[in-house]
């Protein structure tokens, strides 16, 4: 049924303010490896509670839509972005790629050798410098590659939750488990995975009521910092605590710049404007200095504390301030 003019209208300024917001783009490039008949990848067993199978273009479509939904609740800076607007198909490949186990490091290294060893094979494997290549076949979970490494791929199977891909994107952004060492079925190894303070100690075995239950002590905010956070092995998870989010802004400026669009400025008042913003550590102390920064519509400025903005300043950039630790607060 055709709509009236006016109601189109106004669902389009709606929805204008969102699609305005330009936040740091992570570019991904997924690639569904196919079977001989070409068809797609397809497993039923799926992971926890939010187990999905990623089993066609419009499941990864509602996979990375879902993914942005949850960073823009929460006010995280940055968004999941397909390359191209495109998820890629593989065509004619050894059925050993459509069903290598994802999970591994052997098989993770066995694509990124293979696809990246010529300029020919980078065609033939859509291999993409500009964007995070993710590698999606028949098998189940995932495994990435941390900037600590020469590596850049990250292979996922179609058995999968729905925060697999963002959860291996953290990894590929530089963050660790909250835990250390794998789910082993005994609830007997909890530790500071991460090495943040905004964690507790995790035990990749842990329930929600076993870590109410382990921290009788802290606020159920900073329990619940653990229940979801997307580093862990709980589900669900959409929870990145400041630690990681400072982290990862770090990483986009840095190591991963390559696949990603716009860059976070951090700014607090007891910075210096002699720095670069692109770090914590060099942190800009006044708005106009991290707004002369940024050259991008895609950049944030990450904003601590109370930051005094001059009555009549005009800042036509960057696209987003957010407030990142303890309360911003304009003046
Ligand atoms: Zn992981």
């Amino acid at each position: 049924m055709k709509q009236p003019f006016y109601l189109t209208s106004l669902l389009a300024a709606l929805l204008a303010p969102a699609a305005l917001r330009a936040d740091i783009q992570v570019i991904v490039s997924v690639k569904a490896i196919l079977d001989s008949n070409g068809n797609w990848p397809s497993n039923t067993n799926t992971i926890g509670s939010t187990g999905v199978n990623l089993n066609s273009e419009q499941a990864v479509r509602d996979n990375i839509a879902l993914t942005n939904t949850q960073l823009a609740a929460k006010g995280y800076p940055f968004r999941l972005s397909l390359r191209s607007n495109t998820v890629y198909t593989l065509s004619g490949f050894a059925n050993s790629w459509f069903t290598g186990d994802a999970r591994t490091a052997a098989f993770r290294d066995s694509i990124e050798a293979a696809a990246t060893a010529s300029d020919a094979t980078k065609t033939t494997w859509k291999w993409h410098d500009d964007a995070i290549n993710i590698f999606l076949n028949d098998s189940r979970s995932g495994f990435c590659s941390s900037p600590g490494s020469s590596r850049r791929t990250i292979t996922v199977g179609a058995g999968a939750y729905d925060e697999l891909i963002m959860h291996e994107i953290g990894h590929f952004l530089s963050l660790a488990h909250t835990h250390s060492g794998d789910g082993d079925g005994d609830l007997n190894d909890w530790a500071d995975g991460d090495g943040f303070d905004e964690t507790l100690a995790d035990d990749a075995d842990a329930t929600a009521s076993d870590i109410n239950a382990r921290y009788p002590a802290e606020t159920q905010a900073t329990r619940d910092n653990l229940i979801f956070n997307r580093m862990s092995y709980h589900s669900p998870q959409d929870v990145f605590v400041w630690d990681q989010l400072q982290a990862i802004v770090e990483t986009v400026n840095g190591a991963r710049d390559p696949e990603c669009r716009g860059e976070g400025f951090f700014v607090r008042s007891n910075g210096s404007d002699t720095s670069n913003g692109r770090t914590y550590a060099t942190r800009v102390a006044t708005m106009a200095r991290a707004a002369a920064l940024s050259t991008s519509g895609n950049d944030v400025i990450l904003i601590q504390g109370t930051i005094n903005v001059p009555n009549g300043s005009v800042f036509s950039k960057p696209g987003v301030w957010t407030k990142w630790r303890s309360t911003a607060v304009l003046e």
